[in-house]
């Protein structure tokens, strides 16, 4: 009775009259992440979003058993544990190391950090979608380098950078080209920018590249001021536990960490973190298969009318007609009718291409042969 009372004396409230988000946020097309479910068909294997075809690291998984007894204490607040074993192991410094839970919470802080009303970041055509995501929620605005050929143009690059410019991202390799920029370049770029601007330098799948020509960037930050080099384990076994980091100059780890949330990294990320890194044999399987399967795509997918970029990441990019019977969706159909799930590339402005994570040799040879079918109709 009061609430119907009540409710009826309320005015008509204008819709101008309520909370509203910032301008910046409400023009971000939501993100589309990989489907999950083929619809209707059961899943028999999930290749839209690059994650490990060998489950996680038996030793990350023994790790979360100390969890039991932990569970009602904070974690500790700057994950040192995993800082000092990500330290050791690549040869870096703990105190520049930033945990983040997940790398894109790094990219959100780095945009946070750096971004604001009336600046501009450059990302190339293709980029990553979380940065113009993170770079938009700052109420700046992300400014497009166009690609030559599906990979990043350092002189486009260049080019897009003006006096509002504050940061640069580039994810090397590139999702969701999967192509990459040889150290050379990465640092012909950076030679171009200004002091002033902050060059995020996203190395997510580092640990699949085999080009000897790549660096993932730990040197460039090392000898300059204005280089942060952003990780993740998500791409090697962990998604789960959303495990990002970042190595950075004194001061951005410094700015960053007073805009970090106190306990921003889990107890269980923490932990089998640690033992992830301990485990070289799991990883070095995990590289071993990718790079078979990943040549094995590149040699059997391509045709003359389906085209595989050269990929040095853990999925490759490829590219169908837009007319004709091997359309990326009639492709994506006949994948998905037998429960394959590869990632609809409509969101990236691709819409002729599927991405595909390298997934189990069974998966793989279903790949092929599946595309195969549809390309010989
Ligand atoms: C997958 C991916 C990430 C990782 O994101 P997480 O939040 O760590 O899972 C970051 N950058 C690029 C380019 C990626 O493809």
């Amino acid at each position: 009775m009061f609430r119907a009372s009540f409710r009826a004396k309320v005015p008509d409230v204008p819709m101008t009259n309520r909370p509203k988000a910032k301008d910046g946020v409400l023009k971000i097309a939501p993100y589309v992440p990989g489907r999950s479910q083929a619809g209707g068909v059961r899943t028999r294997a999930k290749l839209s979003s690059n994650e490990s075809p060998l489950g996680a690291s038996p030793k990350a998984v023994a790790a979360l058993a100390e969890l039991n007894d932990r569970l009602s204490a904070y974690p500790e607040g700057s994950s040192r544990d995993l800082r000092q074993a990500l330290a050791k192991k690549h040869g870096l410094e703990a105190d520049r190391i930033v945990i983040g839970s997940g790398s894109d919470e790094l990219l959100h802080l780095i945009a946070q950090t750096y971004l604001g009303a009336g600046d501009e970041a450059v990302i190339s055509q293709y980029g990553f979608l979380v940065y113009p995501i993170a770079t938009m929620g700052t109420g700046a605005v992300p400014v497009f380098a166009p690609d030559r050929d599906y990979v990043v143009d350092v002189d486009a690059m260049l080019a897009a950078v003006t006096e509002r410019t504050k940061v640069v991202f580039l994810a090397n390799p590139n999702n969701p080209t999967g192509t990459f920029l040889t150290d050379a370049e990465v640092r012909r770029l950076h030679a171009g920018l200004p002091k002033n601007v902050l060059f995020v330098l996203d190395s997510a799948y580092a640990e699949y590249v085999t080009n000897p020509a790549y660096d993932a960037g730990a040197d460039l930050v090392r000898e300059n001021d204005n280089v942060v080099m952003v990780r993740t384990f998500s791409k090697i076994g962990l998604a789960a536990l959303r495990i990002g980091w970042l190595y950075g100059p004194d001061h951005v780890v410094d700015a960053i960490n007073r805009l970090r949330g106190p306990f921003n990294v889990n107890m269980a990320a923490q932990l089998a973190g640690v033992a992830a890194l301990e485990d070289e044999d799991f990883i070095q399987k995990l590289q071993a298969h990718n790079r078979t399967w990943r040549d094995y795509l590149e040699t059997h997918l391509p045709s003359n009318r389906v085209r595989v970029l050269p990929s040095q990441a853990n999925f490759v990019l490829a590219l169908f007609p837009e007319t004709g019977p091997v359309t990326a969706a009639t492709v994506n159909r006949a994948l998905l009718h037998k429960g394959i799930i590869v990632r609809e590339m409509g969101s990236y402005g691709l819409p002729s291409a599927l991405r595909i994570s390298i997934g189990s040799e069974e998966a793989m040879k279903e790949v092929v042969e599946i595309v195969r079918g549809v390309d010989n109709d």
